[in-house]
């Protein structure tokens, strides 16, 4: 019974974590990653998508965040 328990505890506790998400850029398949965040275009580590000004564009190819689709 109490092994159960622990299960479940587990379970909760890993639902809770703040998982990391990455976005490509469609045009030329840049990986924007919220971990790295883009520090030489000021977007500092850990910074989330829905963080990221919205005139960043993709240092590579200059597209805006309308052209990046999540990564799963
Ligand atoms: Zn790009």
């Amino acid at each position: 019974m109490w092994y159960t328990y622990l299960c479940s505890l587990n379970k909760t506790t890993i639902m809770e974590v703040y998982i990391m998400k990455k976005f490509e850029c469609t045009a030329c398949g840049y990986i924007y990653d919220e971990e790295l965040g883009d520090p030489d275009n000021g977007v500092a580590p850990g910074t989330k998508w829905e963080d990221v000004p919205e005139d960043w564009v993709c240092p590579l190819c200059g597209v805006g965040k309308e052209d990046f689709e999540e990564v799963s």
